[in-house]
C-alpha cells in the first residue's frame, strides 16, 4: 500500500468504521482468554468465572472537544464517562480506569488539577479506581485517552450480535439533548468571537448543556436489570446517534428493524430549542450523538414485565434482515432509515 501511490485509499472515503472493518480483518485472536475482540463496545476477556471488559476511547482537542466552552473538570468527568458507558453497555460493571494524557506546557499545573478533579469525580461517583495511565507531551492540543476494566457474570455479558427476531428495541433516557447543547454552546460562542463584550444567551438551557457537558453513563440501568433479572439480548450505547446504532446493532445481528417516530423519547426542551434552531426534533434524536443512553432488544415475551417502565422507551422491533431498516413516521409513512451520526473522519462543522 505505501509503494503505489495511484492505488491510495483516502480515509474519509473509507470511514471510521470502514477503517476499524479494514484493521479488525487483520486481526486474529490467538489466546483463548480474548473472548471478544474489535467490533463491541468493548473487549472480553476470560477471567475465571466472571468476564473481563475492556474499552478506550480517546478525545481529541478541536475535535471531540472546544476548551473555549468545555470546562476542564467537565472534560475530565465526561471523558470518564464516554468509557464507562461503554462498559454497560456489555451490561458490566465498571471498576478501574487508566488515564493517558498528551499535554502542551500551554497548560498549567491548575488546568491539569481542574481535569483530574472531574476525573476523580467521576471515579468516586461510580465507584471506580483510577489505576494507572501516561503522561506525554503534545506540541499544541490536548488529548486524553481513557480505558476502563469492567466485569460482570460470564452469562451476563450482553453483546451487540444477539437481537432475535421480534425483540423489541428499547432506549434508556431521552434523545438528542446533548446535540442541542452542542448548538447552543456553538452558536454563543460565534456570537461572542463576533462580540467579545456580548453576554451569553443560555436561555433556560440547562438541561441541554447539561447533557452536552456532563453526561452519565447509564449503570443505574444496568443494576437495575441486575435486581429486576431483566437479560437483554443485544445492547449498544449512543453514542454516535440512534439511526447509527440502531443499524450497528442489526448488522451484527444479521436483523432488519422497524422503529417509529412516535415512540422516539425526545425532551419538550430539546424539541422547542431544535424548532428555534430550524431543526427538526427527530432528525436531532436520530443522528445527534452524545447521548451515552443504552439502546438495548429484549424477548417480546418480557413486554409486560416492562411496558409500565418509566426509564426506558419501546421504540420499535426487530424483524427480518430482508425487511431492512425501516422507519415509521407519524403520518404512518414507512421510509428506510438512514443514520449520517459521528464519524471519526467527517468532522461536524
Ligand atoms: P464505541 O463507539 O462503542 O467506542 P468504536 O466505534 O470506537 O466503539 O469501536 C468499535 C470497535 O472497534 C471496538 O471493539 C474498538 O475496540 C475497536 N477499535 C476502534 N479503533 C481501533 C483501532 N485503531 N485498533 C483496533 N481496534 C479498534
Ligand atoms: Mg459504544
Amino acid at each position: 500500500m505505501f509503494e503505489n501511490q495511484n492505488s491510495r485509499t483516502e480515509l474519509n472515503a473509507l470511514g471510521e468504521f470502514g477503517l476499524i472493518r479494514y484493521i479488525r480483518d487483520q486481526v486474529q485472536l490467538k489466546n483463548k482468554s480474548s473472548l471478544q475482540g474489535i467490533g463491541d463496545d468493548a473487549a472480553v476477556i476470560f477471567h475465571g468465572d466472571e468476564h473481563l471488559v475492556i474499552t478506550t476511547d480517546m478525545l481529541v482537542e478541536g475535535v471531540h472537544f472546544d476548551l473555549s466552552y468545555t470546562p476542564l473538570k467537565h472534560l475530565g468527568y465526561k471523558s470518564v464517562v464516554v468509557n464507562l458507558s461503554d462498559v454497560c453497555a456489555m451490561n458490566a460493571f465498571p471498576k478501574q480506569i487508566t488515564v493517558s494524557i498528551a499535554i502542551s506546557n500551554r497548560f498549567s499545573l491548575d488546568a491539569v488539577e481542574e481535569l483530574y478533579s472531574g476525573i476523580l469525580q467521576a471515579c468516586e461517583f461510580y465507584n471506580v479506581d483510577l489505576v494507572g495511565g501516561d503522561t506525554t507531551t503534545s506540541p499544541s492540543g490536548l488529548v486524553i485517552s481513557i480505558t476502563a476494566i469492567g466485569a460482570a457474570p460470564k452469562e451476563k455479558i450482553v453483546y451487540r450480535n444477539a437481537a432475535k427476531l421480534n425483540d423489541l428495541i428499547c432506549v434508556t433516557g431521552d434523545l438528542g439533548a446533548a446535540y442541542m447543547g452542542l448548538q447552543i454552546l456553538e452558536r454563543e460562542k460565534r456570537v461572542f468571537l463576533e462580540n467579545p463584550s456580548a453576554q451569553p444567551d443560555l436561555g433556560a438551557a440547562d438541561y441541554l448543556l447539561e447533557r452536552q457537558l456532563k453526561p452519565e453513563a447509564r449503570l443505574d440501568i444496568i443494576r437495575n436489570f441486575e435486581s429486576s433479572g431483566i437479560q437483554p439480548n443485544a445492547m449498544i450505547d449512543i453514542s454516535d446517534g440512534l439511526a447509527s446504532e440502531i443499524m450497528h446493532l442489526c448488522k451484527e445481528s444479521g436483523m432488519g428493524c422497524q422503529v417509529y417516530e412516535e415512540k422516539i423519547p425526545v425532551d419538550h426542551l430539546t424539541r422547542e430549542t431544535a424548532r428555534e434552531f430550524g431543526l427538526d426534533p427527530t432528525v436531532c434524536a436520530l443522528n445527534g450523538g452524545e447521548d451515552y443512553e443504552l439502546l438495548f432488544t429484549i424477548p417480546l415475551a418480557l413486554y409486560d414485565q416492562i411496558k409500565d417502565r418509566t426509564e426506558f422507551s419501546i421504540i420499535g422491533h426487530i424483524t427480518d434482515a430482508n425487511a431492512g431498516y425501516t422507519f415509521v413516521d407519524r403520518q404512518n409513512n414507512v421510509h428506510e432509515l438512514k443514520a449520517q451520526g459521528w464519524d471519526a473522519f467527517h468532522q461536524r462543522s
